[in-house]
């Protein structure tokens, strides 16, 4: 038996405007055709699972190039159609094969395509013919078009959020592809179209109990559930929320299942989001959790200046503003800021300097930070874990305003926050601190949770489309809730 696998993965944000090319790969992640690192990363983590399983059970697997970026803008052209041709050669040259396992986002957007995945699997089932299972792994934050169901066999996304179950959904995914491949089940994807968009964190209810139920159905001739959250900053036709189901041979109980889960989950519409306040209701809550000292630092999650939703993540409006307010020792991760990254290395450890950071990608999360500091640490490659893969933060640096005991984590490779090793591998004794400020909707939680007092969700201006009732969508439907109250016309 022979397998192939690879990984074509990033998230776009069509409102962003960080342009995403073939170097926002590589400096995020690119391993080619056996290069990938034992250790997987959120979309690629097929590729080392199927490496050891291959290696335990006697079959053969054939690596091709594995790569992801951060979210940002609109891929370019040229970058798009390089990477998805050099997996395509890859796969050709590795012909025979009975099986093809890729992990993909499914947010993906370049310019001139609005289903880079689509199109992507519509040529791997060009080149392997139908009898050759295909099977992919999916981000939930994606769209799902007929296409990819189409050119699929097995289908499956994370079911988490934060996605702690990215390895445990690569397992699985890699799993049915064997059973199919060995004869033992005959899967059959079922979709269903919600009609709706929205947050559904797996940390709090009504996600967890759903998720929960979903996990407990896969068994028997239901082989795989997976919620399409979809991507609510993705201008694309098939942007939306859609149940999938994957059956062994069973087209009808898996239509009525998608349906029946569907039309919970919309009964669940406006309730699934976590709380989210302004700015100065946050930082009110924030201080005062640090007046009652709890002993463990309050976290302020800047939930949509998140670079892993495709903004810069150079914002300043939340520190500004707590500065301002008289607040101190407090830990910033992280603003990207390759300038000021490459002035805090220059002028060197311990140097104290006067510098401008953040700000400087839109107009819409905060002037530009001038401050005088002190550069307490440069790096070549700072990291964050999440989970058992490595983020790499690029080229580095820490810096604390004088008079303060505020440090600033400052980047070049744009990342959201996952961990709080992305702290404490710097130097940065997060736990001794009053607020930690990180960038991310919800990934942070898994690993933030345990050190909080509190988590603190705030929307600071932002250019985020936070808002799908008002975003100005021109290809999306606009039949969806929550622009249309009941889209579905099944009552309240
Ligand atoms: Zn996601």
């Amino acid at each position: 038996m022979r397998i192939f696998t690879a990984s074509l993965a990033t998230e776009t944000n069509t409102f962003s405007p960080v342009p995403t090319d073939v170097d926002s790969f590589r400096a995020a992640f690119y391993a080619g055709p056996g290069a990938h690192p034992e250790t997987p990363t959120l979309c690629s983590s097929p590729v080392p699972i199927l490496r050891r399983r291959g290696r335990a059970e006697g079959f053969e697997v054939i690596e091709g190039t594995s790569c992801w970026a951060e979210p940002a803008g609109l891929i370019q052209r040229q970058t798009y159609e390089a990477l998805r041709d050099t997996i395509l050669a890859e796969l050709e040259a590795a012909l025979p094969v009975h099986g093809v396992v890729l992990g993909l986002h499914g947010a993906m957007v370049a310019q001139g395509y609005d289903d880079p995945e689509g199109d992507f699997l519509a040529r791997v089932r060009a080149i392997v013919g139908p009898d050759v299972t295909v099977a992919a792994e999916f981000d939930p934050h994606s769209h799902l078009s007929p296409l990819r169901v189409e050119k699929l066999d097995i289908l499956a996304t994370f079911l988490e959020f934060p996605h702690t179950d990215f390895e445990e959904r690569g397992e699985h995914v890699v799993d049915l592809a064997l059973r199919t491949i060995r004869g033992e089940i005959r899967p059959i994807i079922s979709t269903f179209d919600c009609k709706m968009i929205g947050l559904y964190p797996t940390s709090r209810e009504p996600m967890r109990g759903f998720v929960d139920r979903l996990k407990a159905m896969q068994k028997d001739t239901i082989l795989s559930v997976s919620v399409i959250h979809g991507f609510m900053a993705g201008d694309v036709p098939e942007m939306g929320t859609r149940i999938v189901v994957v059956t062994d041979g069973n087209k009808e109980k898996g239509e009525r299942l998608a349906e029946t889960l569907g039309h919970e989950l919309y009964a669940l519409r406006g309730t699934t989001a976590m709380p989210i306040v302004d700015t100065e209701t946050g930082l009110d809550r924030a201080a005062e959790l640090v007046r009652g000292g709890t002993g463990k630092p309050v976290v302020v999650a800047d939930v949509w200046d998140n670079p892993g939703g495709g903004v810069a993540g150079d914002a300043t409006h939340i520190l500004c503003r707590m500065v301002e307010r008289g607040m101190d020792r407090i830990a910033v991760a992280t603003i990207w800021d390759p300038i000021a990254v490459s002035f805090c290395h220059a002028a060197g450890e311990g140097a104290e300097i006067e510098l401008r950071f953040g700000g400087k990608s839109s107009r819409h999360g905060g002037a530009p930070f001038d401050a005088r500091v002190t550069v307490l640490r440069t790096v070549a490659e700072g990291w964050q874990s999440f989970r058992a893969s490595r983020v790499t933060l690029g080229r580095a640096a820490v810096v604390r305003l004088v008079g303060t005991e505020i440090d600033v984590v400052l980047i070049t490779s744009r990342t959201q926050t996952y961990e709080p090793d992305i702290f404490s591998n710097l130097g940065i004794d997060f736990a001794a601190k009053d607020v930690l400020l990180v960038k991310s909707t919800n990934h942070f939680h898994a690993g933030f949770q345990p050190v909080a007092s509190e988590i603190v969700y705030v929307a600071a201006p932002t250019s985020y489309p936070t808002d799908p009732a008002t975003t100005p969508y021109v290809k999306a439907s606009l039949n969806l809730w929550p622009r249309v109250a009941d889209p579905l016309g099944l009552g309240a």
